[in-house]
């Protein structure tokens, strides 16, 4: 279907309308204005002609009617082609009797019809030998008889010639009218779409071409990009003002990266001075442990096991700082690329998480054949990692009876690992965020759950520096579907280059 989606399509529709309302008001006053001309025309021609061809043709009868009827036809055809628009012409007796009609000249000797008499109302005509005429009852001004009187030398009337007069040369003239104007319209409609779309394009239309394209750019990340334009309108207004937002985005992007250049610096520093006092405390606390077991009260030793597991997840929360801080930094640089069985590492995790679910009462499916292998290029400790918090994730968001199932399954260039689960699902407004570094979803917040918001941001970080993609699909209350994808190491597979 023909869609209005452009601004150059809606002008020429524009443009197309005006014209056909213009050419069609002003050709049907022009037709209209003819064909009024044209009748007025043909009835005074017609009146003519009754009125100078009623002699020559009453002698022609007269003459040769009787005597030498070829030579009647030959006159009177010869008259009778001199106004085309009249289209039959009768004799008429002042009986009312028609003694001849011009439809039966083909005849070779003109019988006549004898009893043929014309009605009262038209006798009337031929008996005031008078002209006179007829009218079209439905259009005044069209005269469609002439009732024209034929008096002989001697003064006397012995018959009317009527004339049938035809409007047929009008309709004519209707049709050429209407051609003529329907060509001259497609000549100057052409001319016109032509004139009016190259200088709106050339006026309006280009230069908003061109600011889309800069804003298509700048909503790219191009925020460098900028458009000069001078038509001297609203549109160069608006490609200054387009200028002056990309300018006011480009600094604040910029700002905005060096105060994230800098934060991830303070995590960095912070993540490492933390890391040293950490280790100390936990070496202090195993010291304390050994030590003070069985010379403290079980309460008093129950306080330092305390302080050890806070301990084990501030040195977890400090291990994803700076694995992500180098991660960031790093990039593939820290992915040791080597041909691995994806299947294996599966299974190793299928053992592990497999013990939890029977704690957790949870339903817990591997699906992958057992006998093939899948074969990645990569780092296996740090796709253990990724496997590792996607499952992790997933026992921690489902409750009790729930399922858990991982599988893998393969298309002609990449593995894909998918970890389901019917937990509590992630909304539609949080999934783009989930990746993000530090992201919990805010529905969860009501939960006790404990987490850090890195454990998908670093899985992100591990699956593309192996070129891999990862995602997920979730709804609310219903469960997650976390998948992930490794390239194949196929024969002629490319060791990724470190960036
Ligand atoms: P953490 O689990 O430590 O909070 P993650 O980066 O692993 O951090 O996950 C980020 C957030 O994504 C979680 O806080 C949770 O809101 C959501 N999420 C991740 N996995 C699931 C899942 N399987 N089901 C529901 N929500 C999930």
């Amino acid at each position: 279907m023909f869609k209005l989606n452009s601004l150059r399509k809606k002008f020429i529709v524009l443009v197309t309308v005006i014209l056909l309302i213009i050419f069609g008001v002003s050709g049907y006053i022009v037709s209209l204005d003819n064909v009024s001309k044209t009748r007025k025309n043909l009835t005074e021609q017609a009146i003519a002609f009754a009125k100078l061809s009623t002699k020559p043709l009453a002698e022609t009868k007269e003459l040769y009617f009787d005597s030498g009827y070829f030579k009647f036809k030959e006159v009177f055809l010869e008259i009778q082609r001199l106004d085309p628009s009249i289209k039959k012409i009768q004799f008429i007796d002042v009986n009312g009797k028609i003694i001849f009609d011009s439809d039966k000249i083909g005849e070779s000797s003109y019988q006549g019809s004898d009893n043929n008499f014309v009605d009262q109302a038209m006798l009337e005509k031929v008996i005031s030998a008078e002209p006179e005429y007829v009218y079209n009852p439905k259009n005044s001004s069209e005269l469609v008889e002439i009732f024209y009187p034929y008096f002989s030398d001697w003064g006397s009337h012995p018959y009317t010639l009527r004339y049938f007069v035809s409007y047929d040369e009008i309709k004519a003239n209707i049709i050429t009218i209407v051609e003529q104007t329907i060509l001259l319209f497609i000549i100057f409609f052409i001319f016109v779409v032509l004139a009016i779309t190259t200088s709106v394009g050339r006026l309006i239309l280009s230069p908003i071409t061109k600011l889309n394209k800069l804003t298509q750019k700048i909503s790219a990340g191009k925020y460098g990009e900028r458009i000069q334009l001078k038509t001297g309108d609203e549109i160069e207004n608006l490609a200054n003002s387009t200028n002056k937002m990309a300018e006011k985005l480009e600094q604040d992007i910029i700002e905005l990266k060096e105060l994230d250049k800098l934060k991830d610096e303070f995590i960095d520093i912070a993540a490492h001075n933390f890391r040293t006092p950490v280790t100390h405390i936990r070496f202090d606390l195993d010291f304390l442990k050994t030590k003070l077991t069985g010379k403290i009260s079980a309460k008093e030793l129950d306080v330092i096991k305390d302080i050890d597991s806070s301990n084990e997840s501030l040195t977890l929360l400090i291990d994803d700082l700076l694995n992500i801080t180098t991660l960031e930094k790093e990039k593939m640089k820290l992915v040791k690329f080597q041909p691995f069985d994806l299947t294996a590492i599966i299974k190793e995790a299928a053992d592990i998480y497999g013990r939890n679910a029977k704690k957790k009462n949870i339903t817990f499916k591997v699906d992958i054949s057992k006998n093939t292998k899948a074969e990645v290029l990569g780092d296996p400790p740090k796709v253990r990692e990724v496997i590792g918090n996607l499952l992790d994730n997933a026992f921690k968001f489902t409750k009790d009876k729930g399922s858990v199932w991982v599988s893998l399954k393969e298309s002609p260039k990449e593995y894909i690992v998918t970890i389901e689960d019917t937990g509590i699902g992630i909304s539609e407004e949080e999934i783009p965020k989930i990746f993000e570094k530090f992201h919990r979803a805010t529905d969860i917040l009501t939960y006790d759950y404990e987490g850090r918001g890195l454990g998908l941001y670093i899985s992100k970080l591990i699956v593309e520096a192996h070129n891999g993609r990862i995602w997920v699909e979730s709804k609310i209350g219903k469960g997650s579907k976390f998948s992930f994808s490794l390239p194949k190491n196929l024969p002629n597979s490319p060791i990724p280059q470190h960036v």
